[in-house]
């Protein structure tokens, strides 16, 4: 079957592999019909950070239908088109325990940890394969994982009703949270991004006010409102000091994945009372991300740059890399594809 397979830092290729084994017990075959490329699969490309099998196929966010189904599966049955879950959790330890399985003490991710979506078949344990409604796009279904992320950081941030946001980094996460917090609840959306041809995308897309960060200033930005909760979404540690200076009384909550340290003033986030608040992966906001999206794909579609084909995938991650996607979703079209073991 076709597949991208990261082997290490800076060398993802485009192979044909073994298919994808038969699902033992408690397992299900997915046929997949798009995956999305992350944020988070382009860190790890870069620094290899999250290797812990070579090669691996990467992938952690995908739909497909399941193709075959194990022995004791009940949840899903075949022809059911089902999104994954990217958390390859234990469901043993303590966190996993008390349903933080986000926080499990041996997490990894599908496509870092064990196989994941960019190929034509993929096997997962039961546990991480959800059904969708039959009527759902798959293309829109495939964002399904990350708008659980977005909806885990809003979760998280603990913002009130109607309250002002600021969305800082409009890829793909910050697209999404900004999108969902309009469909949830019309709060006034500010949104800043380096490109601009993308923060205008996602402006359109949830009616947000774009912002010059240099500029922002919470009690001025929004004429009659203080802005009191900010999501970063880019990790970059430049970005987050400059927040984490300006801000007073707020939270400032962090999803994006960056590198390098800063120097914290603990008596500044004393003095202003600054909470920040760290969001990872996400908890139980799948089936809601699944529900959302069946119910507005058209507020989300806009968020879909362009489809590639597996071949293209190794050329895209360069592009990607090298600053010159504008959109903000990438899919890789799995869907033409036929029986396990077919090209
Ligand atoms: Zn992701
Ligand atoms: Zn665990």
């Amino acid at each position: 079957m076709r597949s991208v397979r990261l082997h290490d830092p800076l060398d993802i290729r485009f192979e044909h592999v073994d298919p994808a084994p038969a699902p033992g017990r408690g397992e299900v075959r997915i046929k997949v019909a798009f995956a999305g490329i992350c944020g988070s699969d382009i860190h790890n490309y870069k620094t290899g950070q999250w290797i812990s099998c070579r090669p691996s196929i990467a992938g952690h966010e995908f739909a497909g239908t399941v193709d075959a189904v194990g022995e004791g599966v009940t949840r899903v049955s075949v022809g059911d088109k089902v999104v994954a879950d990217s958390r390859d959790y234990c469901t043993k330890c303590v966190n996993c325990l008390q349903g933080n399985n986000h926080l499990c003490s041996k997490l990894g991710f599908v496509g870092e940890s064990i196989d994941g979506g960019f190929a034509d078949f993929t096997t997962l344990p039961d546990r991480l394969v959800l059904a969708c409604d039959p009527a759902m796009e798959l293309d829109i279904a495939t964002l399904s994982e990350p708008l659980a992320v977005a909806l885990h950081a809003l979760d998280r941030v603990r913002i009130e009703n109607h309250d002002p946001l600021l969305v800082v980094g409009c890829g793909p996460i910050g697209a999404l949270i900004a999108v969902v917090s309009d469909i949830l609840c019309q709060r006034p959306l500010l949104l800043c991004d380096r490109d601009r041809l993308r923060v205008e995308t996602v402006a359109t897309a949830c009616a947000g006010y774009p912002v010059d960060l240099a500029a922002f200033n919470q009690f001025e930005s929004l004429p009659g409102k203080t802005v009191r909760h900010v999501i970063d979404t880019t990790g970059n540690v430049e970005v987050i000091c400059n927040l984490a200076a300006k801000l007073s009384g707020s939270t400032l909550a962090m999803v994006g994945i960056g590198s390098g340290t800063f120097p914290f003033d603990p008596v500044g986030a004393v003095e202003r009372e600054l909470a920040l608040v760290g969001c990872h992966a996400f908890k139980d906001q799948l089936p809601r991300a699944v529900e959302l999206l069946e119910r507005h794909p058209d507020r989300f579609r806009p968020l879909i740059e362009h489809r590639i084909s597996p071949e293209d995938t190794p050329a895209e991650y360069d592009r990607i890399c090298s600053g010159k996607a504008t959109g903000i979703k990438t899919l890789i079209e799995f869907s033409n594809s036929g029986k396990p073991g077919a090209d």
